[in-house]
């Protein structure tokens, strides 16, 4: 990857006693963080300054986590320099204002290498349970026994699709955002796009170069004006957090204006319609009886977090949510999450707000360990 830009104030100490190499393998560490993708990337950099002992689990046979399946076009909301993790900026990308997916990948794979981040892969977590005093990760390459877990493993793997009637009907493609690559497979087409976010917004943008597309969203977008990006975003999610924010100042769901969705408004094709009421054989329908036929639909409709492994612990509430203190466990504070969403810290699933919540969260761990910058190992 081409030049880099130290931040000089943040260095992991690489070259310290941070991880003992000799024992990554062992079965027995600090902390397990389950998945390698911005979240446990941040988290490895923090335990690697607090010295602990630790290795990263992840299940994927590349570096870079979701990035390496996002679509050929999508580009960051955010400019290089407003994407950094922690220690190391992200270098601009010729050319680009906003990075390509390819681009933060490879920016993921040179940050391992440069944090010598202890990653293991493809180590799949099946399941994290008890052990006495311990925590204990069984995985597809034998059992890792810990004092702390973080978990940090993405939405990406749980694609979500709503269950609108009539989707077993529809005679044409289906898909969802997760399994989008390109738009020429549909060239000519009437394709329906679905969903409010800048996923649906930035397909829509390049399908609309290429095939008769229509935008269905449940509520009216909110796009951002031109000159906000996901910077102005990130700072409004830290406010909200702080409890800061005043009116209507926008959300990360906001839609960015990256430069192929502002020439697809130019165009006039970035005019959505309300959500149809059901799918039929040919299409979609509305409750006024209005019709339109499809060859396809795309579903951008978001994602869930991919919390299975955690089972064992019963983590969860009767909702079905896992209730924090930080990032921290309620029901079992050896648990932490990163990278989820909002719910996990402010802006955590962005690669700027990831460090943030690593830090604060690591920061505990440290405390209950007993490790810190200071200690000699
Ligand atoms: P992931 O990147 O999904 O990494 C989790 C890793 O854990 C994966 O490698 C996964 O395979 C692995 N894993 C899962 N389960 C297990 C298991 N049981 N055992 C072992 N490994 C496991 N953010 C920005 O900051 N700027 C943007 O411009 C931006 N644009 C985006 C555009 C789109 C379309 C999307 C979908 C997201 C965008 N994001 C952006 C958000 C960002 O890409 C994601 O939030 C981020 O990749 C999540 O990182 P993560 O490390 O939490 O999860």
């Amino acid at each position: 990857m081409g030049a880099s830009a130290d931040t000089g104030t943040d260095s992991a100490g690489v070259d310290s006693a941070g991880v003992d190499s000799a024992g990554v393998d062992a079965a027995e560490t600090d902390v397990v963080v389950v998945g390698g993708g911005q979240a446990g990337l941040a988290a490895g950099y923090f335990l690697r300054r607090a010295k602990a002992r630790f290795v990263v689990l992840d299940d994927r046979a590349e570096p870079g986590g979701a990035w390496g399946d996002y679509w050929d076009s999508l580009r960051l909301f955010s400019p290089a320099a407003h994407s950094p993790l922690p220690g190391w900026w992200m270098p601009e990308e010729p050319g680009r204002e906003f990075p390509s997916a390819r681009h933060v990948t490879d920016y993921l794979a040179e940050y391992e290498r440069r944090y010598e981040l202890p990653v293991r892969r493809p180590v799949a977590v099946k399941e994290v349970r008890r052990a006495g005093d311990r925590l204990e990760a069984d995985t597809t390459a034998g059992t890792w026994r810990a004092r702390h877990v973080i978990s940090a493993t993405g939405t990406w793997c749980r694609p979500y699709t709503p269950d609108v009637p009539g989707r077993e009907l529809f005679e044409g493609r289906q898909l969802h955002t997760v399994e989008y690559r390109h738009s020429e497979d549909f060239a000519g087409q009437r394709v329906v796009v679905v969903g409010g976010g800048n996923s649906a917004a930035q397909i829509l943008a390049e399908l609309s170069e290429v095939a008769h597309t229509t935008w269905l969203t449940r509520r009216p977008p909110r796009l951002m004006p031109d000159d906000v990006d996901g910077r102005v975003l990130f700072e409004v999610a830290t406010r909200r957090a702080l409890g800061t924010a005043d009116g209507d100042v926008g959300s990360l769901g906001d839609i960015v204006m990256v430069p192929s969705v502002r020439r697809a408004r130019d165009r006039g094709v970035l005019k959505a319609q309300p959500m149809a009421e059901r799918l039929t054989r040919t299409g979609v329908a509305w409750a006024d009886g209005s019709e339109l036929a499809a060859d396809a639909i795309v579903w951008c409709t978001g994602f869930r977090p991919v919390l299975d492994h955690l089972a064992p612990l019963e983590p969860f509430d009767a909702d079905g949510r896992i209730p924090l203190d930080g990032a921290r466990s309620l029901r079992e504070p050896r648990l932490h999450l990163l990278g989820y969403g909002d719910w996990t810290g402010p802006a955590s699933a962005t690669l700027i707000g990831a460090g943030r919540a690593a830090k604060a969260a690591v920061a505990r761990i440290a405390e209950d360990l007993g490790t810190g910058r200071s200690r000699n190992r």
